[in-house]
């Protein structure tokens, strides 16, 4: 990758990040079957066998809008993805940024960052901290700084199509449509921030409250969609909305997949996921051909979600994010395949 400027102009990009093989895969010396030979094109070589058994590896090309191959840090991702949005909802529009993947592959490393618990101070900056960084940047730029904005700050999660406050002791919340489709997550808190360290706190909190009282962080998280929302109102006492950016860590995709489990639970589980990322292919599909009918009430999360599929400001962002190793093959063409759906025609 270069410093050139990232695409500014088109409305839904779509980017595929490798993660480095971890010690436990570079312990069983496992093969890393995921190249990026350029800054746009990433190579899967999946193993195949012949007829007479022999061995051999296909290769397979993938065009996005960015690739990022383990090297790049969160920084270098967040500035080609999510920072242009962060300038379209100063300019009044609705943002959206997924992280779509496999269990294990950094959706929540590109996303939350990497936490010391407990230690707000200590985070290795995701794209929710550096996003909320640039905010209060923007606020203070000349040509924002007589819109007279205040930022506030949500966290929330979808678990089985429920959704959850993160920032009220996980408090169980309703979605309502009013006549004019206008969807309420009703009773949601949003908290007035007026700093980056009040954010970097705000996540940490919102983090361990997802995770507190669940008997495996990684297995619960796998199961859920976060979305941490960055919301620009107008000072006074209406506090009429201006802009908002929700960044969303998926449920593992692979999740979607578990729909012939023995487990009811797990069936279930698996079933509103798949429902969930199909919706989501769908409205953002809808969205870059300026469909007027979008699919959204297919699933919670594209329901809650639907005033930043619609409007001509809308702009979206989708960071599919895989694992390098061979025995991720497949599950990281899943990925790659849905990510090509998504993109823009
Ligand atoms: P997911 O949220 O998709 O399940 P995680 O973000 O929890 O996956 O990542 C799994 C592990 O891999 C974590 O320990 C994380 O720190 C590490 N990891 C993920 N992406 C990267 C990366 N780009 N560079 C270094 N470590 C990473
Ligand atoms: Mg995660």
């Amino acid at each position: 990758l270069t410093a050139a400027d990232p695409v500014l102009d088109h409305r839904i990009c779509v980017c595929v990040r490798k993660r480095p093989l971890n010690k436990k895969e570079l312990g069983r010396k496992e093969i890393d079957v995921v190249t990026v030979p350029s800054k746009n094109i990433v190579m899967v070589s999946e193993p195949k066998s012949k007829v007479d058994m022999t061995k051999y590896l296909e290769n397979q090309n993938f065009r996005f809008d960015y690739s990022f191959d383990e090297t790049c840090t969160n920084e270098m991702v967040y500035w080609y993805t999510a920072r242009p949005l962060v300038e379209c909802i100063f300019e009044g529009g609705m943002a959206t940024c997924f992280a779509y993947g496999q269990t294990g592959s950094g959706k929540t490393h590109t996303m939350g960052g990497d936490f010391t618990m407990g230690k707000a101070q200590d985070t290795r900056k995701g794209i929710y901290a550096l996003a909320a960084q640039d905010v209060f940047h923007l606020l203070q730029k000349p040509t924002y700084r007589h819109h007279n904005l205040d930022v506030y700050a949500s966290f929330f999660e979808i678990y089985s199509g429920k959704v959850f406050d993160l920032l009220n002791k996980k408090c169980r919340l309703r979605v309502l449509e009013d006549g004019r489709q206008q969807v309420q997550v009703v009773g949601l808190q949003e908290r007035r921030v007026t700093s980056i360290e009040e954010v970097l706190q705000l996540i940490s909190d919102g983090t361990r409250c997802r995770t507190s009282g669940v008997t495996s962080a990684n297995q619960h998280s796998s199961r859920s969609h976060a979305v941490f929302q960055l919301i620009l109102r107008r000072s006074g006492p209406r506090q009429l909305l201006h802009g908002k950016f929700s960044l969303i860590d998926l449920a593992g995709n692979e999740r979607g997949a578990d729909t012939t489990s023995a487990d009811r639970q797990t069936r279930v589980e698996g079933s509103e996921i798949n429902k969930s990322l199909l919706a989501l292919k769908e409205c953002i599909r809808a969205m870059s051909q300026n469909k007027q009918h979008l699919p959204f009430r297919a699933s919670k999360l594209t329901q809650v979600l639907r005033d930043s599929f619609i409007g001509e400001r809308s702009r979206t962002c989708m960071i599919a994010t895989i694992s390098p190793g061979i025995t991720s093959c497949e599950h990281s063409l899943n990925t790659l395949r849905y990510a090509d759906r998504v993109k823009d025609f």
